[in-house]
């Protein structure tokens, strides 16, 4: 496989496609079953209120209008662009019955420019009905669905009201591989109870996964978060930015090289954030992790068992 440090999304996409594809954010007011009370109230403890917008009745959705304006920022802004997915990012994107999400969906689909959906969801709100629709899609367009775990350890998917434990994301991935539709993760490294030999562990599951896209953030406090109202009454440990490399670099290590990388940082802005805020762009962040495998001569997938490529 082609790849030098890491195996970055936007290499791949360029290389598959021949250009750059822009996903267009879509807000379809979708909720969560953590925050409607059917799983929980609250949402789980780093979850930002404030990025929940005010209800709105599905069908009231102008989803072609979002798309429009997703075009319009683009042009001028981004050379060589050769196609634009429309990713369904906020709240959990499958949390409707099938027929609100072939409307929404169908919507989006019909818009001419559109190649491909991403949908952002969590694992208990997949089913085998929904996964069939979408597996059809893929006949014609890409389909990705980005799951949301954020741990492997049923402790930490209780502490952070996940309102849902590993099995569950494992039954969903089950569920989705051989159907065409691309899968992604989400992690998070930092939980303070968490140590780097679990976050090596889950690069190990992670890799042994069918999973092809991964996105990974530090742990970062935001305010209006049950976590931010934690952290005032009694701080905890949060990694540094020296230190969170150290462990990305050990994680991509043992990752599977073919896994691709959709992120590596999250960021916040300095008003949202609580602790710790990086003042970096993202493609500084990257740009130093690069330097550091370079420095360290190692690469995602150095110490994957050979054994296990093909
Ligand atoms: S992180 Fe996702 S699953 Fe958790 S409360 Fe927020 S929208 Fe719901």
């Amino acid at each position: 496989m082609d790849i030098n440090e890491v195996n970055f999304y936007g290499k791949y996409i360029k290389k598959r496609y021949g250009g750059r594809i822009q996903k267009i954010t879509i807000d379809a007011n979708f909720t969560c079953p953590n925050r409607d009370g059917s799983k929980g109230v609250g949402g789980c403890t780093y979850c930002n209120n404030k990025s929940f917008g005010t209800a709105t009745r599905l069908n009231d959705l102008k989803i072609k209008d979002q798309l429009q304006s997703g075009f319009d920022y683009s042009v001028g802004r981004y050379k060589n662009v050769v196609g634009y997915f429309a990713y369904f990012q906020s709240y959990s994107n499958t949390y409707a019955p099938l027929s609100e999400l072939k409307k929404i969906y169908n919507e989006a689909l019909e818009v001419d420019k559109i190649t491909g959906l991403v949908v952002g969801t969590r694992p208990d709100c997949i089913d085998r009905e929904k996964l069939a629709y979408f597996e059809n899609l893929t006949k014609d367009y890409e389909v990705v669905i980005e799951y949301g775990i954020e741990s492997i350890y049923d402790e930490t998917l209780e502490r952070i009201n996940r309102g849902h434990d590993y099995q569950c994301f494992v039954d969903a991935i089950d569920m989705t591989k051989g159907r065409g539709i691309k899968i992604c993760a989400h992690i998070i490294i930092g939980f303070p109870w968490e140590t780097k030999e679990q976050w090596i562990e889950t690069a190990k599951a992670m890799s042994k996964l069918s999973i092809d896209y991964l996105k990974i953030h530090q742990l970062h406090v935001v305010k209006n978060t049950l976590m931010a109202n934690e952290y005032m009454v009694k701080p905890f440990k949060l990694l540094n930015k020296e230190e969170y490399i150290d462990v990305l670099i050990e994680f991509l290590e043992h990752l599977r090289p073919s896994i691709v990388i959709q992120r590596l940082f999250g960021s916040a802005s300095k008003e949202l954030t609580v602790s710790p805020f990086w003042p970096e762009t993202t493609f500084d962040l990257n740009n130093e992790l690069i330097r550091k495998m370079k420095e360290r001569d190692t690469y995602q997938g150095r110490l994957y068992p050979k054994n296990n490529l093909n």
